[in-house]
């Protein structure tokens, strides 16, 4: 529970930490490591609806500037070129007795097993089950993940681009025969602690995946989309197929008929991208002959031509159990999975789906192609600047094996994979176009492409742009690739492996993904799981020929001298999307010519009768039919981090026992309250300096590459909060790293390195680390004014806010303005000034270490640590400054500027004596849902309105985010007491309040984010007896709690300060209305 507030606390404090491993998140890796964040060609997954997008804005809010997840998640894709055709290898760890036990259970229920095996990477048991029946496959893997995956994937090749697999996605889950209601999808989005919820079309296969910790919940996602994909209303239900596909809309007999549809619009949108053209295009040359040869997603030109008819036709052939693919994962027990499919599976018996489904390979071409294309584009700029060329290769006429696949994802990161790689660098630097365009090896359909090219391209240079690709790629065969960069290459893509670290996405899902690359083909699912074996033999091999041995011949074989090349130029065309209108008016004229009088009148009433449906709600009994879970179902217990806390060299070091696949993660944190205080607002600029300045040995570019090349990323930042019930702040530097056990030394020398022996020497570097920390802090008032006046108002309620404020807040850009002047006048003042805060905070006596690995690596890591601790100066005593600053209490606007504004306003309520109770924060929860939602949005035109309640400080705050209000949003503001005391709410909204509530207390965490959860909790004083307590108190929430928490906010109204970052018109008016209300500052 204190997670969230937590962060709200890192927000402020830690600028430099967004860059937190961020050097890792290579464009390139991205693609190759991350599901989450990577789009295949053409996929079209569905968008959540509106509901959750206030929570992301409050959790972007959040996350924004501490959070890891952004750069983690990159790196969570399947990594499917390391995908096999080998059949499956022999059983290995099998457990004897408890699989034959089990294997009588699925005999019973219909299933055979057809191949078991453990796979060591990912410590889980995974089986293979055939439903006898009809031929369903399942994977059920099993391990002690929480965090539970189901996905139902068909192989759906379309044969037209009418978008039939698309519009049957987005159809099937609005309502199925158990559940009947016009939108089940969206109230399992609301009532459900699901930690993932969402549906994928591809070019070829349609997948559903569900994941969840509460094995209950999960069942009932489990079921929910079970019975929609086999039992949709949509069949008889000519109506989704019109609100989700296609229908004319008349709205008077005597008006145009025009087109509507969700995909319909949707896919008009894709169709006005130019990159998205461009993948098309690509995609649907380079396959003339098959499947890929068409839109899955669908051509708003071609998708009016779809009959009802062939829509039901297509989801009675390819959604069918012989056709379907289904994935299990996590702690659940294996017997229960195959008790809910046999429920569904048994009705339906075997079908030649299998067979109809198959993705046929495409030939190779003899010639090269080329194909010219146009895309709608604005009458702005130099049109003739504005092409794009791309070349493209088919590598293979079939499907290519594991190692050959693994090897090309190499050669793909090493050409493209960061801003130093070869092929990507010479493009950028030709000056031939602004940005790459082409994805590099693609290995998501059954045959790999290879694409790459360059956009914002001039006429004249499309020529050259193809003639460099290919100098480029025959020099890179020809010479080879440089021996650091092969070694960092490797390191990256090994660590990201063994890693595996999908942050808030499911691990479960993401391997999901890479087995059903291969299973939907037919092939071996368990492979692609398996990467040590392929991983080893290919380090091997480049330890024995070089590097050069291995990725010459590929170059040339794939690429060079492949044929099967398509060469795509698009050319903008400022009248195409005139010219598209004109033409679909011009349909649809001929539509209504062909009309009498009767048929108009009767499109007229559907058209009517089809918006009567939509804007009817849901009966309640259907709402009841959609499962959610009641209170006993929660537990009632929170998740509890091993944690040991011990002594190295005298300094305490926290364990964290926790299985991470040979990952160490470590946080070695300084207790910073011994600096001056007018050193503070210097801190973050330190912190940059240690990792991008360099030492007398190396310089910034080699010490980066050396963490690269050792770890999995170092970063460094401050760490600021309020402690409940404590006078003094809380605030710390942290430096947090992580590497494979192995390198743990190497690790531990490296933050040594970074700490004690980089030189403040640089006046150029550091002078540009100023400028853009500058226009970062100017970017931050623009787009995050929330974020500020947040941090303004703190900086006002108490010192840590103030301290927070000094290293990211308007004082901060104050700060930074006088600074960039100082530097030119006086270096030399600067640079002592970092080397005395450098000397202030390196003491063994302020230091703590927290980190998180299993059993064996922690106590391996130790001697290194004890290492690292001894190279600590010890002779500085600790002594502890005094802050005792806060900015005037004076309400403040912040003119910026802007067209909208962000209004905040705050207090600290624990002055008026409220005790905390984890009540608390099922209110603001409930507040921020309700009431500011419906005033500050719906009616006030916000685009989000909430409030915060930091628990630590006390300081419970309002805010919104680009409001076109002021005064008025404060009026609202003002009415939440009132709001409480008039509540009225029946038993089901308030368990559903507390579920949302415990969801967001109890979200995801993977190993290394609960070490580090565990790390600051301990150093806030949080212990798990609280968070018992809060627990308890959260789940004992009533009606009482609700009206009695209006008088402790209504301090905020009473005696809140207001900050506002808005525009001085509004400002002025506001002054108009009711004097000189705020003191003004202008920011910008
Ligand atoms: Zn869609």
């Amino acid at each position: 529970m204190e997670r969230a507030t937590l962060l709200r606390s890192l927000s402020c404090s830690s600028i430099s930490g967004s860059r937190l491993f961020s050097f890792r998140s290579s464009h390139r890796l991205a693609r190759f490591l991350s599901s989450s964040s990577s789009s295949p060609r053409n996929l079209h997954r569905r968008l959540n609806p509106n509901v959750s997008s206030r929570s992301l804005l409050r959790r972007r809010w959040r996350l924004l500037p501490a959070s890891s997840s952004s750069s983690s998640l990159r790196f969570s894709r399947d990594f499917s070129i390391l995908a096999p055709r080998a059949v499956a290898s022999p059983l290995s760890q099998s457990t004897p007795e408890f699989s034959g036990a089990q294997d009588e259970v699925a005999e019973k229920l219909g299933f055979e097993k057809v191949s078991e095996q453990f796979i060591g990477e990912c410590k889980s048991k995974a089986e293979l089950f055939r439903h006898k029946k009809t031929g369903a496959e399942v994977m059920s893997v099993s391990n002690d993940d929480e965090n539970k995956v189901f996905g139902i994937v068909f192989r759906t090749p379309p044969k037209d681009s009418t978008g039939i697999p698309h519009i049957l996605e987005h159809s099937v889950l609005c309502g199925s025969r158990k559940y009947p209601l016009k939108e089940p999808f969206v109230e399992l989005l609301k009532g459900s602690l699901n930690t993932f919820l969402n549906a994928f079309t591809y070019p070829d296969r349609t997948c559903y995946p569900v994941a969840s910790t509460n094995t209950k919940d999960f069942y009932n996602l489990v079921d929910v989309y079970l019975d929609a994909v086999f039992f949709p209303k949509c069949l008889e239900d000519f109506q989704t197929f019109q609100q989700e596909g296609w229908h004319y809309e008349l709205n008077n007999p005597s008006e145009e008929i025009s087109y509507k549809g969700v995909v319909f619009n949707e896919m008009k949108g894709v169709y006005s991208q130019p990159d998205n053209i461009l993948g098309r295009t690509a995609q649907q040359a380079l396959f003339p002959d098959n499947t890929y040869g068409v839109d899955s997603g669908g051509d708003p030109q071609v998708i009016p031509k779809l009959t009802f008819e062939e829509f039901k036709e297509f989801h009675r052939k390819y959604y069918h159990p012989s056709n379907a693919r289904i994935w299990f994962y996590g702690d659940d027990d294996p017997n229960e999975r195959l008790c809910i499919l046999s429920e569904y599976l048994d009705i339906f018996d075997a079908s030649s789906a299998p067979s109809e489904s198959k993705i046929e390979p495409q030939k190779l071409f003899s010639e090269p192609v080329r194909i010219i294309e146009k895309y709608p584009a604005g009458e702005g700029g130099d049109l003739k600047k504005k092409n794009m060329v791309c070349l493209n290769w088919l590598l293979s006429d079939k499907p290519l094996d594991l190692e050959t696949e693994l090897t090309l994802g190499f050669l793909d990161h090493l050409m493209l994979g960061t801003p130093a790689s070869p092929l990507r660098k010479i493009l950028l630097e030709s000056g031939l176009g602004d940005a790459i365009v082409g994805g590099g090896i693609e290995d998501e359909l059954l045959q790999p492409q290879f694409s790459i090219g360059l956009k914002g391209v001039s006429e004249d240079d499309i020529k050259k742009v193809e003639e460099l690709v290919i100098s480029t790629l025959k020099k890179l065969a020809e010479e080879g690739f440089d021996t650091d960069a092969v070694e960092a290459s490797m390191n990256t893509i090994e660590f990201s492996l063994r890693e595996n670290n999908t942050g808030s996405f499911p691990r479960g899902l993401s391997l999901m993904l890479r087995s059903i690359g291969k299973w939907i083909y037919d092939m071996d699912p368990f492979e692609p799981l398996k990467y040590e074996e392929p991983l080893k033999a290919l380090k091997a091999r480049m330890a024995e020929e070089g590097s050069k041995a291995v990725f010459s011949p590929l170059i040339e074989k794939y690429i060079l001298n492949n044929p099967h090349r398509v060469t795509v130029e698009m050319q903008p065309d400022p009248e195409k999307a005139s010219r598209d209108e004109a033409t679909e008016k011009e349909v649809l004229a001929k539509v209504r010519e062909s009309m009498t009088e009767e048929d108009l009148a009767e499109l007229a009433r559907a058209t009517e009768e089809l918006r009567l449906k939509q804007e009817t709600p849901d009966p309640p009994e259907a709402l009841k039919s959609v499962p959610s879970l009641s209170l006993k179902d929660i537990p009632k217990e929170p998740t509890y981090v091993p944690t040991e806390i011990g002594d190295i060299n005298g300094v305490k070091v926290l364990k964290h026992d926790l299985f991470t696949n040979d990952v160490l993660y470590t946080e070695v944190v300084f207790n910073m309250s011994s600096l001056k205080q007018e050193l503070l607002p210097l801190v973050p600029l330190f912190c940059q300096s240690l990792l991008e300045m360099g030492t007398k040995d190396l310089t910034f570019v080699q010490l980066n590459q050396l963490i690269g090349r050792k770890t999995g990323g170092i970063s460094v930042y401050p760490f600021t909060s309020s402690a409940r019930g404590k006078e003094d702040p809380c605030s710390h530097i942290i430096v947090r790293g992580k590497a494979m056990a192995g390198h743990a030394e190497d690790l531990f020398n490296l933050v040594n390195c970074v700490l004690q022996e980089v030189q403040f020497t640089d006046q150029q570097r550091f002078k540009q680390f100023v400028s853009q920390s500058k226009a970062r802090m100017e970017n931050r008032l623009r787009g995050s004014g929330h974020g500020i006046a947040a941090s303004r108002m703190d900086a006002k309620l108490n010192v840590a806010g103030w301290i927070s404020e000094q290293m990211g807040g308007v004082s901060y850009l104050e700060f930074l303005k006088e600074l960039e002047e100082k530097v030119d006048q006086d270096w030399d003042g600067v640079s002592s000034s970092l080397e005395e805060i450098r000397k202030c905070l390196l003491s063994r006596n302020s230091c703590l270490v927290n980190m998180t690995a299993d059993g064996k690596n922690l106590a391996d890591s130790e001697k290194f640590v004890n290492k690292f601790l001894d190279l600590l100066p010890s002779n500085s005593p600790f002594k502890a400054s005094t802050w005792n600053a806060r900015l005037s209490s004076a309400n403040e606007a912040i003119v910026i500027p802007t067209q909208v504004n962000y209004v905040g306003k705050a207090a600290n309520i624990y002055d008026t004596g409220y005790q905390l109770k984890g009540s608390a924060y099922v209110i603001s929860k409930y507040i921020s849902n309700t009431w500011l939602w419906d005033r500050v949005r719906v009616s006030g035109g916000a685009y989000g309105g909430f409030c915060d309640f930091d628990t630590h400080s006390g300081v419970f705050s309002f805010l919104s985010y680009r409001d076109p209000n002021l005064l008025k949003t404060l009026n609202v503001y003002d009415g939440s007491g009132e709001f409480l005391r008039q509540l009225e709410m029946d038993d089901d909204t308030l368990t559903k309040a507390i579920i949302g509530t415990i969801g967001d207390v109890d979200s995801y965490q993977l190993p290394d984010a609960k070490g580090y959860s565990s790390l600051l909790r301990h150093l806030l004083g949080v212990t798990d007896e609280e968070r018992q307590k809060r627990r308890e108190e959260i789940l004992s929430t009533s009606l009482k709690d609700f009206k009695e928490f209006a008088d402790a906010i209504d301090a905020v109204k009473d005696k809140g300060v207001v900050v506002a970052v808005a525009s001085l018109d509004d400002v002025d008016a506001a002054h108009k209305e009711c004097g000189n209300f705020f003191q003004v500052k202008k920011a910008l």
